[in-house]
């Protein structure tokens, strides 16, 4: 991209977590063509994501093991009923880490190429056109330019969260998932902690609500109540993140437009039931980096179609979850959840639901699961308590 014109074998549009994936994975199954990378402001953004051992393919695990800032061996989740350890390994990806790895993978390279500030004006199949008026002119386009648009009816996962050195070390093994001993508010209501050093911690007020909307002054109040509740003081906030994702209750009509290839979140390559994007958009990624250009746009509409038919479910789970039961009744939901085998909680995390998970996960009486609740004649009824 140094002159007027670059030409490419592959053109990544977005520097985000889809983008990052793709490098690694192109990296690590040693591609031999030239990409180019166009972000409009700074790769990685500002993230913490995290994902558990099983959601990614042994390949991609690989490939992604350098982006890996910590990991723990087992996480647990908290309710009032119960405390449970899950012994899955759950690792975490910090924006900084991803960013200095992808760049390092690109430098590493001849014939690749990582911009930032660098945004995309427009895009076709086989050229992109960069805000400054160079083009880019690539054998394979992926526009992953993150959300585009409305999100279509949906609930919310929302979370305002501080990165917090504390001045004493803290007394917590391993990551709480879920900490849901805490008032229900806003819907579902949980905390998310990270211990990422003996002093330092991700504490994220989150909440699986109705409405988009983000009070991070009552969420900054709630994470200060939870540090004193456990008598960990702080010295100082590190960093702060925040984030609104739309939980879909059915899958989007796809973009129109020209033959593109999207990726990430642009593209559907999302996990509807966690509103996480890890998983999916690994799978995209080993997709890109497996397949000859020539048969690409056919293997990625058979795969598109595959991940819709696996998200059918979770979109059910989501409409269960917003639309039929009140927001008082949420926790038990996930109360029951929890309490299913770690193989079902596993696939769940890697949207790889076989019928016996899909069994487990409907059975039961609701409220205690996210069964459907039976009414007059067996069919739906609309939990009270919402509009
Ligand atoms: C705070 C937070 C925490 C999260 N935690 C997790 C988690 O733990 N696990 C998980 O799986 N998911 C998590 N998610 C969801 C996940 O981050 C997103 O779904 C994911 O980043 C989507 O990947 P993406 O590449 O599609 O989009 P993004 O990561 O958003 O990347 C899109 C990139 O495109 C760039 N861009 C936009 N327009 C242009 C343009 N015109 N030209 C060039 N570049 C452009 C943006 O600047 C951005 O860097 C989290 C989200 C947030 C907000």
């Amino acid at each position: 991209m140094a002159g007027g014109v670059a030409d490419v074998d592959l053109a990544l549009c977005g520097g985000g977590l889809q983008s990052a994936l793709i490098v690694a994975a192109l990296h690590g199954t040693g591609y031999g063509g030239s990409v180019a990378l166009a972000e409009s402001e700074r790769i990685g953004g500002n993230h913490t994501w995290c994902f558990h051992a099983g959601d990614l393919s042994p390949a991609m695990r690989r490939c992604v093991e350098p982006f890996v800032a910590h990991r723990w061996s087992s996480y647990e989740v908290r309710f009032p009923g119960y405390r449970r350890v899950v012994g899955a390994p759950y690792a975490m990806i910090s924006s900084e880490r991803l960013r200095s790895e992808v760049l390092r993978m690109v430098a590493h390279r001849t014939g690749w190429v990582g911009r930032e500030h660098t945004p995309v004006a427009s895009l076709g199949e086989a050229a992109v056109r960069l805000a400054d008026g160079r083009t880019i002119s690539a054998r394979t386009v992926v526009d992953a330019r993150g959300a585009a648009g409305a999100a279509g009816a949906c609930g919310y996962q929302k979370f305002y969260g501080e990165e917090i050195t504390l001045r004493h070390e803290h007394d917590l093994p391993r990551p709480i998932v879920m900490d849901a001993t805490v008032e229900q508010r806003d819907g579902y209501r949980f905390m998310y902690v990270l211990p990422l050093t003996a002093t330092r911690a991700l504490v994220e007020d989150t909440s699986f609500s109705d409405g988009p909307c983000l009070d991070e002054d009552e969420r900054r109040w709630r994470i200060a109540a939870w540090l004193r509740d456990r008598g960990w003081e702080t010295l100082r906030i590190e960093r702060t993140e925040r984030g609104v994702l739309p939980m879909p209750l059915a899958e989007a009509p796809a973009a129109g437009g020209a033959a593109v290839m999207r990726g990430g979140y642009r593209g559907g390559w999302f996990h509807p039931g966690t509103g996480y994007s890890l998983p999916v958009a690994a799978e995209f990624a080993e997709l890109i980096a497996a397949t000859p250009v020539a048969d690409l746009p056919a293997a990625v509409a058979a795969a598109a179609r595959d991940r819709r038919r696996r998200a059918r479910f979770c979109h059910l789970l989501n409409r269960l979850l917003f639309r039929w039961y009140p927001p008082a009744a949420r926790r038990a939901v996930f109360e029951r959840f929890y309490r299913l085998p770690e193989s079902t909680i596993a696939r769940y995390y890697a949207l790889r639901l076989r019928l016996v998970d899909k069994i487990r996960i409907l059975g039961g009486r609701p409220p205690a699961g996210l069964s459907i609740p039976a009414g007059r004649g067996g069919r739906l009824t609309r939990a009270s308590g919402r509009g």
